[in-house]
């Protein structure tokens, strides 16, 4: 096991590692930026060490500064939480190259995951349900004129290289396809610096289901069931609950073993989310994220698992700790993500903490880096907690989020917590009757 694992990354992620770490008897290493020297991060790990300026390309993603910090501190293994260098195939070599470990999966597994195309014909090959559409990259207006044909109105168009839901266009008819296609290509360079599309039937009303898998990079797989994070606003989650209000347990078992398969097939070591579109009882894969996910905490509350500990052994070249027969579905559970925005229309709102109050009790578990007098840094992403509930069932779930998110104080700044006081007020939030587009009609009808 290692001694001490330098954390690549800042915010609630960052602290979350650390508090693994710490139950785990290993030293961490917090690194930041001089715009975080005071962040909760810096204050609980064991040592603390600044990589740069504010800007991240400069801190978060500066290979050179984080090898020479893993070298000052003699940290053994990196772990590189979500976003950030957490899919970077190029820094998991550097990481290798410097016989440090990076606690994750291979950098080949990263490139083939990461690039959307690659990682269909990767996963079709291996027996996984996909979204109908173009064979590989589609270069010219005219090829997406054909493919648009073939697959029929309305389509998607996509980037390669994409996330966080940016170079997504869709065409309702043909008339839309050329407007849409070059405004696809042009947001994916600009984004990406890659301007490769791709085209996928669109779906009209699925949900959002992704498993969550688990390897240990020796051929062993285990699925932990599903999250349902429909709940969306300009593709990007808001809410996500486990299991899914939709989802059966023979649909989980049968989704389930195709996703432990196909990970366990290549080898896959440690955490992994292979994300699907559900509709008609059918799930299409979209893509797969080769990390931790933000919303991981409503699977080890039903799980009852740590995924960030069982990371670390993973990649230590120990055992996973559970079988597939281990791991039962207990309960229900919810996450919220908060983030410093303004509503109605979600501007970052960057800012000074003047109060702060976290909610507990039963079932209630707060992810966040706040604390009283805090300093939100205009920099960076704007989610500033996770505030994540479990219930014996989704009723009571539902009731402890309301509780929980009315003892929660955060004075200073705007936050989406107001969001989540009125869905809750929702029928379809409390049936759990809602699809991909219900937030975004919401969102117009109610707050314009
Ligand atoms: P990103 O990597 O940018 O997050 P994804 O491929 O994961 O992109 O898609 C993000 C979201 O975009 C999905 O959760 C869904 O809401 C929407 N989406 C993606 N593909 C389709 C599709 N074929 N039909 C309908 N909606 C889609």
């Amino acid at each position: 096991m290692f001694d001490k694992i330098l954390i690549a990354n800042r915010g609630e992620i960052a602290l979350r590692v650390v508090r693994a770490c710490r139950e785990m008897g290993i030293h961490s290493v917090a690194v930041h930026s001089t715009a975080d020297a005071d962040a909760m991060h810096v204050r609980m790990a064991d040592e603390a060490i600044c990589i740069g300026p504010p800007s991240s390309t400069n801190s978060y993603l500066n290979f050179p500064a984080i090898i020479s910090a893993c070298e000052i501190t003699g940290a053994q293994a990196i772990h590189p939480g979500y976003g950030f260098l957490s899919e970077n195939a190029a820094f998991v070599q550097v990481v290798e190259d410097h016989g440090l470990t990076f606690i994750g999966p291979t950098a080949e597994h990263i490139r083939i995951m990461g690039d959307k195309i690659t990682a269909k014909d990767t996963m079709r090959a291996l027996g996984v349900p996909c979204v109908p559409g173009s064979e590989g990259g589609v270069p010219t207006l005219q090829d997406a004129q054909r493919v648009g044909e073939e697959v029929g109105y309305p389509v998607i168009i996509k980037a390669t290289a994409g996330g966080g839901g940016r170079g997504m266009k869709v065409a309702q008819t043909a008339a839309d396809m050329e407007k849409a296609f070059l405004s696809a290509r042009q947001e994916a360079k600009a984004a990406f610096g890659n301007d490769e599309v791709y085209i996928e039937k669109y779906l009209t009303t699925p949900r959002h289901i992704e498993i969550q898998v688990f390897g240990d990079g020796k051929g062993n797989a285990v699925h932990l069931g599903e999250r349902d994070c429909s709940l969306q606003r300009r593709h990007q989650k808001v809410l996500e609950e486990a299991p899914g209000p939709a989802i059966t347990p023979e649909l989980r078992a049968r989704i389930g073993k195709v996703c432990a398969d196909a990970v366990a097939q290549i080898n896959y070591i440690g955490a992994g989310t292979i994300e699907f579109l559900f509709e008609n009882d059918e799930f299409y894969f979209i893509e797969m994220n080769t990390r931790l996910q933000v919303e991981h905490p409503v699977t080890e509350a039903i799980f009852g698992v740590d995924l960030v500990r069982e990371q670390i052994n993973v990649a230590a070249g120990l055992p996973m700790s559970f079988s597939q027969d281990d791991l039962t579905i207990n309960g229900h559970s919810i996450e919220v993500r908060i983030n410093a925005e303004k509503l109605p229309h979600f501007q970052p709102s960057p800012g000074t903490i003047s109060q702060y109050h976290a909610p507990g009790g039963l079932g209630v578990r707060i992810d966040s880096a706040l604390y009283q007098g805090y300093r939100i840094p205009p920099y960076y992403d704007s989610l500033i907690g996770k505030l994540i509930v479990h219930g014996r069932d989704r009723p009571e779930a539902l009731a402890r989020l309301s509780r929980a998110l009315g003892e929660l104080i955060i004075d200073g700044v705007d936050t989406t917590v107001p969001l989540f006081d009125a869905l809750l007020a929702e029928e379809d939030i409390q049936t759990g009757n809602y699809n991909i587009h219900w937030l975004e009609h919401w969102l117009e009808t109610h707050l314009g």
